[in-house]
């Protein structure tokens, strides 16, 4: 079993009911396994706050990556434009995605500690009327920050434009209200705050905007209408779906629901991110993202100022002591990251903030 557990942002810690459901080896084309497709497709409709009348879910094979690449490939058409709004890696992942299948696109780029500006997109919509589809990150796992998708979602809408959503690692961690706040396409992937195990993404999509992305998709395996067309038949994927990710998945919706749905799952994470930014300030750890701004699921810290710190080291000590930490992922400061998501409760985060404490008296004692 587990001799350590993930602060990181998914892959995260599941629990072991949900990777028991791993032991058993299902048949794709098996009623029984199909049905489970449908109960999960039914249950993330469910989760966000969505109808099947107006919007239907869609799985895709991969990591969460090929969910957005699979939504950006298949409904920005050649003669559509998306304007990418980014303010950290998985955003600016998005230019690449277009770059990669020749996707007309404008780059709305934000600096990193700051969230793209509502008023700065109606300004850019309002220029240029060839934009078709805005696209942005709800939580950006490159800093923690919670981007304000409910605002930017209404300017889109009154703009009558397309509203894509990175939900990587938000959904089921944050409540979303994915059509009251505009949102057409929302992707998340199984292994982050579902707390599935990594293997697929999914897409909620609103069903007439997919409908009318007939033709548009620049790839077979990534051509989100036609996987739909497949499940929404019978809950059969097109190609060989992960068995064991999607019956451990569907173990990780019930016990999300057993826990108290999305609100509950909420409170837990704000209450260990709270917990651990009270903690790793109080021993002298900057978070890099205002406090008004920090999401719940992860948060940056920039490295102890006035003590020579290596991370390699402090990984490898607190590793060995149970618990797995996230190297920084910005190119201008020294950070690392900490995510709160998982199987992960405010006992952890009491046991991480001793370890920490030990290394840093048993540090202080080595320069002394
Ligand atoms: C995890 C994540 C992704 C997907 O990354 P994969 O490595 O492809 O799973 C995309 N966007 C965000 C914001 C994420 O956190």
């Amino acid at each position: 079993m587990n001799t350590y557990k993930l602060l990181t942002p998914g892959p995260l810690t599941t629990t072991d009911t949900v990777k028991e459901e791993m032991l058993v080896d299902r048949c794709t084309w098996d009623d029984d396994y199909k049905a489970v497709t449908q109960k999960i497709r039914r249950q993330l409709l469910q989760l966000g706050h969505v109808s099947e009348d107006d919007y239907t879910a869609v799985l895709m094979q991969g990591s969460g990556t090929f969910g957005v690449e699979s939504v950006l490939s298949s409904v920005v058409g050649d003669e559509d434009k998306v304007l990418i709004c980014s303010n950290g890696a998985y955003g600016v992942r998005m230019t690449r995605i277009c770059d990669r299948n020749r996707i007309p696109y404008v780059h709305y780029a934000e600096s990193y500690d700051h969230i793209p500006d509502p008023a700065r997109v109606a300004r850019l919509l309002a220029q240029d009327p060839a934009i078709t589809h805005v696209a942005m990150v709800h939580s950006e796992t490159t800093s923690g920050i919670l981007n304000d998708i409910q605002s930017v979602g209404k300017v889109v809408r009154d703009a009558g434009r397309t509203f894509i959503v990175d939900a990587m690692s938000s959904f089921g961690g944050v409540d979303i209200p994915v059509s009251d706040w505009g949102i057409d396409f929302l992707v998340s992937s199984a292994n982050k705050c579902i707390q599935g195990v990594p293997g697929f993404s999914f897409i909620l999509c609103r069903r007439d905007k997919l409908l009318s992305s007939e033709g548009k998709a620049r790839s077979l395996s990534l051509d989100l209408l036609d996987q739909w067309k497949g499940m929404e038949k019978d809950g059969k994927w097109r190609f060989t779906s992960p068995t064991h990710v999607v019956l451990a998945f569907s173990k990780a919706l019930d016990e999300l629901e057993a826990e108290g749905g999305i609100p509950a799952r909420h409170r837990r994470y704000a209450e260990n991110n709270r917990l651990l930014i009270e903690k790793m300030r109080a021993m002298g750890f900057a978070p890099y993202i205002d406090g008004s701004r920090q999401g719940p699921i992860i948060t940056t810290f920039f490295y102890p100022a006035g003590v020579p710190f290596q991370f390699s080291e402090f990984y490898t000590y607190i590793k060995e002591r149970g618990y797995v930490l996230y190297p920084g992922k910005l190119t201008d400061a020294d950070t690392f990251r900490v995510g709160n998501i998982g199987e992960i409760y405010p006992e952890d985060i009491e046991k991480l903030a001793s370890i920490i404490a030990g290394f840093l008296a048993a540090h202080k004692e080595e320069i002394a």
